[in-house]
């Protein structure tokens, strides 16, 4: 048996009870997850500082010195502390335990040299350390460390019941012992030469215990290549595996609706971008595979008329399609939108939301199965299992971010057949992680917008400047142009927001009274149909101002509304700010997006803001993002399980990602199925890798 199959508990040191500790806190199982266990930061212990070098920097310091008394101080209500003074030949400091104080009371030796290690803060003219790392010298001085100190994950409990790092360290060094450090390696050899990478043993033993900066560097570079690698190789692979394997519904022809639409009935020219996403698109439909492709485009760039048009391609080959969308709001726009671009085609579109009447719900669902319904747009009402099609050719999903990804998968479990699945976004996600995460998808993107519209001009104002920015929407709503005003909604300070957003409300209407002003007013806590009421009035223009919290951020289109206000716009991170941008500048008018925020900003906040100003760019803003918030954040809890990385960083490690990818596909392309002798090793390693980590997608 692999003896890093060996159940964790067997490992000298470790035990039923540690074993247990371990299995649960960090999923360590067996001898080869401890293995795999990767130091989150390296420690530099070549250095031990005097007393009086110490400053108040918060840094993890060494010194060697003796304890020369100890004393429990009482802190009232029946609290204490351990305090012990602590000297070297420059001075002298405290130490303090305020947990254990009884072990290390009787356990502790005066006047012998100790090397302690941890934080110092200053008291007064005093430093002190609490819970200082402490090893006696002689001890320190015998064992056999390396400069560069790994600092392994752990958890507030592994702490707590006595599995500090040092005992971790313990267990590495025993696990070298146990199994002679032999790892096999599992990249070909002429991957090795070719990228310089450490063989797989070298990396193992220096990721765990560097001789130095250099050595260290390797291991990683070496491991986080590994890592992605086989990333790649299985969402790559399994992109193979799903052409060949699952037959799509091929939409051999271009008929006539289609051409009737594209020759007659466009309201305007496609852009390039368009045009040439629809080619990528009918391409994919045309084959036999089905269709799995991620849609990319800015807010505006246009991206429901090829929408449309894909829907027309399945009504022409005999299938019928479903859009289905996050809210309500936007479902119906896409209904009114869609049925107005296709008014002169011979089609039936029908919309069903929440609010769908029992009556109207019995019609769509018969006419769904008796195939005489074309298009099905909604919400996830489409999902219910009552909703049953009588052949879905292809599903587009809008906005995917909100959708769970099992319930999208119900949507392609009502057919015998997967339908092809287009799905849209307006959130530009970042190459990086769009390589990691739909590294199995195809991507197409919609990076230009249609001609004639002026970049938003974004502007950063202060609260104590709101008598200038209520001039300048006066002055903007005097030429007949409509204004959002948003106010954040937080689900976990809902009630809180809501008040904000009713104050406001209240000052706005004092500000901008009637009859000269009107103000439309939308949030969460209002029926559907109010809502719907109050957007359908501002839509036609019969208010000025519209004042709402997030609900109008997906996807509402009011081409004459020119100013967008985001009030505490420090507390909207950036994708939902560039969202919100996006609501303006629709039309042909110069548009602007002012955020209001109060004087006192974080540094994150600052560059939230800074970015919004210099950039309309969606994946450049996108970018940013990720380097503030990180993958998993981005990409909300239920997908990060992908991201879920034992040592590459998707963000700081974007140019091995990139050269993973390349090279997973110039080897799959030489040998598919991962057969070659040269790759033997490989493909045992795959196997196994595969059988533990599923990698998912937003799709499948
Ligand atoms: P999004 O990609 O945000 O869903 P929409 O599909 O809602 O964008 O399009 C935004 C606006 O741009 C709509 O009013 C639409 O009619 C218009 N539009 C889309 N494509 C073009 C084009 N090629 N030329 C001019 N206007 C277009
Ligand atoms: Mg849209």
């Amino acid at each position: 048996m692999n003896l890093l199959e060996t159940p964790i508990e067997f490992l000298k040191g470790v035990g039923p009870q540690r074993g247990d500790l371990l299995r649960k806190e960090l999923s360590i199982h067996k001898y080869g997850d401890l293995l795999n266990l990767f130091p989150n930061r390296y420690i530099d212990r070549t250095r031990y500082y005097k007393i009086n070098e110490l400053q108040n920097s918060n840094s993890e310091v060494q010194i060697v010195g003796k304890i020369i008394n100890i004393k429990t101080v009482e802190q009232g209500k029946g609290k204490s502390r351990l305090v012990a003074t602590f000297i070297d030949e420059t001075g002298q400091m405290e130490l303090v335990w305020f947990q254990g104080q009884k072990w290390i009371r009787e356990s502790i030796k005066i006047n012998v040299p100790y090397v302690i290690f941890g934080k110092v803060s200053q008291f007064g003219a005093t430093y002190n350390m609490a819970h200082p790392e402490m090893e006696l010298l002689e001890e320190h001085k015998a064992s056999l460390r390396s400069a560069m100190q790994p600092v392994y994950p752990s958890t507030e409990k592994l702490a707590n019941k006595g599995i500090s790092n040092k005992v971790i360290n313990k267990m590495m060094q025993q696990l070298f012992v146990e199994t002679q450090a032999l790892f096999s390696e599992n990249l070909p050899n002429y991957l090795l030469e070719e990228l310089k990478l450490v063989p797989k043993n070298a990396a193992l033993f220096n990721i765990h215990f560097p001789k130095s900066q250099d050595l260290l560097a390797k291991a990683q570079f070496r491991l986080k290549f590994e890592e992605l690698f086989f990333i790649q190789l299985q969402l790559i692979t399994k992109n193979l595996i799903r052409k060949h394997k699952i037959k799509g519904m091929p939409f051999e022809k271009v008929g006539e609706n289609f051409n009737n639409f594209y020759k007659n009935h466009l309201p305007f020219d496609l852009t390039n971008a368009q045009k040439r996403v629809l080619k990528e698109i009918r391409n994919d439909l045309g084959s036999n595979a089905q269709m799995n492709r991620l849609l990319q485009g800015d807010v505006g760039s246009g991206k429901t008329i090829v929408a449309l048009m894909c829907m027309l391609l399945a009504k022409d080959n005999g299938f019928q399609s479903c859009l289905m969308a996050p809210t309500e709001i936007l479902a119906n726009q896409h209904f009114n939108g869609i049925t107005e671009l296709a008014k002169e085609l011979n089609l039936n579109i029908k919309l069903l939301t929440g609010s769908t009447k029992t009556s109207e719900r019995k019609v769509i669902h018969e006419a769904l199965e008796n195939g005489s319904l074309d298009i099905l747009i909604g919400t996830h009402a489409l999902l219910e299992d009552k909703v049953q099609f009588d052949n879905l050719g292809l599903a587009i999903i809008d906005e995917q971010h909100r959708f769970g990804v099992e319930q999208r998968s119900k949507l392609w479990k009502k057919n015998a057949i997967p339908p092809h699945v287009l799905v849209m976004t307006a959130t530009p996600i970042p190459r990086t992680l769009a390589m990691s995460l739909y590294g199995d998808l195809d991507i197409s993107v919609i990076d230009e917008l249609p001609p004639g519209r002026k970049p938003i001009q974004t502007v950063h104002r202060y609260d104590s400047n709101r008598l200038k920015v209520w001039k300048f929407l006066k002055d903007e709503i005097a030429r007949d142009r409509q204004v959002y005003i948003v106010y954040p909604l937080i689900q976990e300070s809902e009630k809180m927001d809501y008040k904000d957003l009713m104050d406001g409300y209240e000052s706005i209407s004092r500000d901008f009274p009637l009859p000269h002003y009107s103000i439309s007013i939308v949030h969460g806590k209002m029926k559907p149909a109010d809502k719907d009421e109050e957007m359908r009035r501002f839509s036609e223009g019969k208010t000025n101002i519209m004042v709402a919290t997030t609900v109008i951020e997906v996807g509402v289109n009011v081409p004459n509304a020119s100013v967008m206000v985001i009030e505490s716009a420090e507390r909207f991170g950036l994708s939902q700010l560039h969202q919100l941008r996006g609501r303006v500048g629709r039309g042909a008018e110069q548009s602007y997006c002012i955020l209001m925020t109060s004087h006192k900003l974080s540094n994150d906040s600052k560059i939230r803001m800074e970015t919004m100003v210099r950039t309309n760019d969606g994946f450049e803003i996108s970018e940013v993002d990720l380097k503030l918030r990180g993958p998993g954040d981005i990409m909300g809890k239920q997908q990060s399980g992908v991201l879920n990385l034992q040592i590459a960083d998707l963000v700081k490690d974007k140019d091995i990602l990139q050269l993973a990818r390349h090279h997973a596909i110039k080897l799959l392309k030489e040998d598919a199925p991962i057969e070659k002798p040269e790759h033997a090793k490989l493909r045992e390693a795959f196997i196994e890798l595969s059988k533990k980590k599923t990698i998912w997608n937003y799709i499948s």
